[in-house]
Parts: C-alpha cells; structure tokens; sequence
C-alpha cells in the first residue's frame, strides 16, 4: 500500500504554476475544436462561472486514490477504513480552508443548491428568511416554504446593509428565529457583496445568516469566523473540483435539531422496532446525520485537494493575477462600440473574473454562438439562473417569468475565468 495516497501533506510543488503571473495547470487546455470558417483553434474556456475546470493536481489525487477506493463508515476491511480516513480527513480540509469555528459542522452535499435546500429544509417553525432579488435561484427559491421577504436590488453595497437592516427591524417576530441568504460573489456581474457588513446587521437584529460562495470561493478567501457568517455553502465543480459533491458548514445547533434531509442507513445511530409495528430511529447528531446513503467520497476527496491546492498556492497570488485579467478584460470592452458591462454597484465595485454585457444590436445567443463557432471562445449567455436580478440590469420588469430558457431580449452575454486561465484567452 506504499503508493496510497498520503492526503494530509499539501504538496506545493504540484500547484505551483511557474510564477505568480501564471495560471495553475487545470484539465482541457490543449482542447483545440473546429471552426466554421476551417481549420481548428484552441479553445478558450471562459466559462469558470458555470463550472471551472479541474485542477490537475486534485485531478492526479483522485486518480492516485481511486484504485484504493472502498465504502465509508461501513467496512471493517482495509480498503473500507481508509476511505472513511480520507473523508473523514476531507472533511477537517474543508474546515480548516473555511475558517471553521470549533463547533462547526461541514456537511457533504451535492451542490450548493442542495446545500440551501438541506439548510432550507433545517429552519426552526417560524423562521423568517431574508434574501435580495439579486440571489442565482440556488439561494432565491429554496425558502419559499417559509415567511420570506425579497430585497430589491440595492444600487450600492452601502444600499443593501440599510435595506437589510430596515427590512430585519421590520420583522413579524423580532424575537423570533430569523435567516438572511447573500451570495458573496454576483454570477451575473461578478461584483462581492459587502458580507461582513451584512452578517454584522443580521446578527445585530437577532438573525442568522447563510452565505452562498458559490462564486466567491473559488476566487476570494472565505474564511467563516472571519467573515462571521453562520453557514457557508460552495459547489466543488466551481473550485476546480469535477462535479457531484458540495458542501454547506457552519452551526451545528440547527442542523442537529432538523429531521434529517434524507431518510436512511448512514444518518441513523439505532433503529427499532416498536410494539405497535411502527419503527424507532435514533438518528446521528453530527453531519452524518444530512448524509445518509453511501456518500461520494470521490468528490468530497476532490475538494478537499482542490481546497489544499489553493490555500498552498495563497489567494493573494490568485487574487492579484485574477484582478488583472478583469482589468484586461474590461479595458477591452470598454473599446467595442456598443457594448455595455452589466453592474449593479458601479465600475469602482470590486468584482471575480465575472463579467456581463450586452452588445448594441446583437441578440446574445447569436453572439456567444458566433464566439464559439468562429473563435473557439466558450462563454455563456442566457439569464444565467439569476432571471430577477438580470431583468432588473437590462430594464425588463423583474416580476415578469421566465423559463429557462430566457427571452432573447433579455439575454446577456458572460465571460468568467478564474485560476487556470491563461492571459491569451482573455486576450
Ligand atoms: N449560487 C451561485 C451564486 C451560483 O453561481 C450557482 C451556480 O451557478 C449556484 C449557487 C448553484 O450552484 P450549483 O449548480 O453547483 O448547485
């Protein structure tokens, strides 16, 4: 077992990239595709924001642990303990990369849309939810089960603590158990919400807050003591992890209570028959407790590389790099007639590698198809799952629905990149 994969020593040399002004080696970037006009072209994935490319370095763990893989919690074989080591493992990774307070619980979940729904599915009777209109649907629409008041967009970050802050005073029961869900990073505009400032003015009225760093994590540091957020929820295929796992940490008092998510072996201490034929069931009060079923130790190893190999890199280094690609590509826009850059808070608001526009006359599909078709360039166009906020950037009317399947009007067009991607691709 001499090849096992020794997970609790980040291996710095393996993300290095050569420089601080060089991307991180990441999956598919000799992927060359054919053009329409002939001939092929390198592709330029820009499109982190709906899934970043894997890390080689997560991808070579995964396939250095793969032989080796066997169930968790379950067997009492070799390959079986070590697994549950490595989740295990990966679950204090995931912690110590968030910051995690003592009595922290991280819960492996699917995505960051599960992660909301399992803490949507958690709230204590009577919660009262807080959200802007802002949010990507993952963090607008898991509460609707609740009371839930939605924020107009603010227009400034300073707009949105006093809109909070009014909206908390206001509430139906100030003693009563309240939730705020902010993302940190928009998906739309790319620009970072003043988190602190909001947990600051939740917890001042009583409340608890979630933060969604969906697109903030793969760019920023989170750190959740810090920041001092109650729950924090991210998705791996974003953090140049592969798809299929997610996480949500943070309080355990509230998960501990709730019903588990799902029913099953895994989340359940003891169970028993009862007398009169129904069924007994004591269930875990720690994170196994939301993870029944056979957990994807796969993914949740994945991220917990892809959250070593970033921290041993440093997010200054990603940061600084990332900031000039957004400076290189909004200098570039600024040039092309008709283009107009989509923003909430201003040019001067701090922003990730996320960056939407519409073009004068040009419908976005068509746009981002010619991108693809003619250059190789990856973006995305659409509504990008966030249909209030994107309506309200483009003047359409916010209460106006939508499939996903947005109306072209309304559609812009998105670039977004992030720690593997080269200069060139921006240029
Ligand atoms: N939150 C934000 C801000 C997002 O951008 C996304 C996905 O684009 C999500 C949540 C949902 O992530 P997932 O699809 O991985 O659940």
């Amino acid at each position: 077992m001499s090849a096992c994969p020794n997970t609790a020593v980040a291996d710095p040399a393996r993300c290095e990239p050569g420089g601080p002004s060089q991307p991180l080696p990441v999956l598919g970037r000799e992927v060359t595709v054919p053009l329409v006009t002939g001939g092929e072209v390198a592709y330029a994935a820009l499109d982190y924001a709906a899934s970043a490319p894997a890390l080689q370095r997560v991808w070579d763990d995964v396939a250095a642990y793969a032989p080796y893989y066997g169930s968790v919690h379950r067997g009492a074989g070799y390959l079986s303990q070590l697994s549950t080591d490595l989740f295990e493992n990966s679950r204090a990774a995931v912690a110590e990369f968030l910051g995690c307070r003592p009595d922290d619980q991280v819960v492996f979940t699917r995505s960051t849309t599960d992660s909301l729904n399992l803490l949507a599915a958690a709230l204590p009777g009577g919660c009262e939810v807080f959200v802007f209109e802002t949010e990507h649907h993952a963090s607008l629409l898991p509460w609707r089960t609740a009371r839930v008041t939605y924020l107009d967009a603010p227009q400034t970050p300073g707009q949105a603590v006093a809109a909070l802050e009014g909206a908390l005073a206001d509430r139906h029961d100030p003693y009563g158990p309240a939730l705020v869900c902010v993302t940190g990073a928009s998906n739309v505009t790319g620009e970072i919400w003043p988190v602190r400032e909001l947990a600051a003015a939740a917890h001042a009225h009583g409340a608890r807050i979630v933060l969604d760093a969906a697109q903030l994590a793969p760019h920023h540091p989170v750190d959740i003591a810090e920041l001092d957020v109650d729950w924090v929820a991210f998705s791996g295929h974003k953090l140049y992890a592969p798809f299929g796992a997610g996480v949500l940490a943070g309080r355990a008092d509230w998960l501990r209570e709730a019903e588990p998510y799902l029913a099953g072996g895994g989340a359940s201490r003891t169970v028993a028959r009862r007398a009169d034929g129904g069924v007994d069931v004591e269930w875990h009060d720690t994170a196994a407790r939301h993870e029944a079923g056979s957990p994807n130790v796969i993914g949740a190893y994945a991220i917990a590389s892809a959250c070593r190999a970033l921290a041993g890199f440093g997010f200054d280094a990603l940061v600084a790099r990332e900031q000039r690609l957004v400076d290189t590509v909004r200098a570039g826009l600024a040039e092309v007639p008709g283009v107009r850059v989509l923003s909430l808070f201003g040019d001067d608001s701090p922003r990730v590698g996320v960056i939407s526009f519409v073009v004068d006359g040009w419908n976005s599909s068509h746009f981002a198809a010619a991108l693809s078709a003619e250059y190789g360039i990856g973006v995305r166009d659409g509504l990008f799952c966030a249909h209030p906020l994107v309506r309200a950037l483009l003047g359409g009317d916010p209460e106006q629905s939508a499939g996903c399947g947005a109306p072209e009007a309304l559609n812009a067009i998105r670039v977004s990149f992030g720690a593997g991607t080269p200069d060139e691709h921006v240029e």
